[in-house]
């Protein structure tokens, strides 16, 4: 599980150690208003460098779930500075997950999601209908609804929030590419932000470095977390594009409206810049594939069992689908009978390993998954 997606060097590596110690015995904290530090720096820099062209400012977050409520933040303040502070509404995929606080939760399905509970305490945003699956799957009915969706309340929308290609928590749902590259056509015609919360998705693990790379698209605001500090601290960032920062700059307060206590942490920031240099040092691509073949062919027989109703791989992402919900007691017992431990979710039994696994690492967990599947039967 790489524990929720994070820990994409594994447990213990070395050079993240180091990375963490050497930072301590420098200065483990300062504030971020006024002052500045070169971990921040260094790991703003690398950000930049590392994402689609033209995501020029970074933000730094505490969390996954925090960098959302900034994104959504950022969008609206953006369209007040243009003048249209009737723009307040977020549009949003159905069957998304962007996180467990208000804003993040208003975003996420509002019926399969965790959070039906709270809905009459969440804003009521636009839901859009979730691309069909498949990476090249017929979207001509999923672009005039969600067309005739966007048209009728730009007038209220300021942004469309979106996990690209691969909604994670919300369902492990791959869509295709080709959709986002309407998405930022449309987006663009209508004034509307296009955030792409590559939280989940992020660092080389759909195969790309981030998966609106599949469709070759810029968004105007991206979400980064989970694997940024290789799992050993909490942070996130917001990317942002130079005509968001001045439409942010344009709006009454002249400055984005969010300052964490714990901003740019400098533990957090040594370490993540020590992860992606790790990262962007390895041939993460072909390592990516290397993993996402032998998940293809280590799952495979699971297609063979009666309840399986899908089985598919992105990158390093490899799931199963069964035809109810998952017994976790028989699920985790006999997955860890043989080796692994997994966190299933609704009927989904899936893997997210950590790059550094061996071929004989993956046999294993892909045994364990097969074997966790078969056993509900
Ligand atoms: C995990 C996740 C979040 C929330 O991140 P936290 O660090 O858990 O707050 C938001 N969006 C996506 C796509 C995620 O996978």
């Amino acid at each position: 599980m790489s524990s929720w997606w994070a820990a994409i060097h594994g447990y213990r590596h070395p050079v993240l150690d180091a990375a963490l110690l050497d930072q301590a015995n420098l200065m483990a904290h300062v504030m971020f208003g006024g002052l500045t530090h070169e971990p921040a720096i260094e790991l703003a820099r690398c950000l930049v460098d590392i994402s689609p062209t033209g995501l020029d400012h970074v933000f730094f977050a505490d969390s996954g779930s925090v960098s959302v409520e900034v994104a959504l933040k950022m969008a609206i303040q953006f369209q007040r500075g243009r003048g249209r502070s009737s723009r307040t509404r977020i549009a949003t995929l159905r069957g998304g997950y962007h996180g467990d606080t208000m804003g993040a939760m208003s975003v996420c399905d509002p019926i399969g999601g965790m959070h039906t509970m709270f809905t009459d305490a969440l804003r009521a945003q636009v839901f859009l209908p979730r691309p069909p699956a498949g990476l090249d799957a017929d979207l001509s009915t999923w672009i005039n609804e969600t067309d005739a969706l966007l048209t009728g309340h730009c007038d209220e929308v300021a942004a469309i929030i979106i996990e690209p290609v691969l909604q994670g928590a919300g369902g492990m749902h791959i869509y295709p590419p080709a959709s986002l590259t309407w998405l930022r056509h449309r987006s663009n015609e209508l004034g509307i932000l296009l955030i792409a919360d590559e939280i989940a998705t992020g660092f080389g693990r759909t195969g790309e470095m981030f998966a609106v790379n599949h469709a070759e698209i810029v968004p105007d605001i991206m979400c980064v977390g989970k694997a940024l500090t290789g799992g050993y601290l909490t942070l996130a960032a917001v990317l942002c594009q130079p005509h968001v920062a001045v439409g942010i700059a344009n709006s009454e307060s002249g400055v984005l409206m969010h300052g964490p206590t714990f901003m740019a942490n400098p533990l957090a920031c040594a370490v993540a810049v020590a992860n992606l240099d790790l990262l962007t040092a390895s041939d993460w691509r072909s390592n990516v594939s290397r993993i996402g073949r032998a998940l293809e062919r280590g799952l495979a027989p699971a297609t063979a069992l009666n309840h399986v109703v899908d089985v598919r791989v992105l990158g390093a992402v490899g799931v199963i689908q069964v035809d109810r919900s998952v017994d976790m007691e028989v699920v985790t017992k006999t997955a860890l009978a043989h080796g692994v431990w997994v966190r299933p979710f609704r009927d989904l039994i899936y893997t997210m390993p950590p790059y550094v696994c061996t071929d004989d690492d993956l046999t294993t967990i892909c045994s364990g998954l097969v074997a966790a599947a078969g056993a509900m039967a």
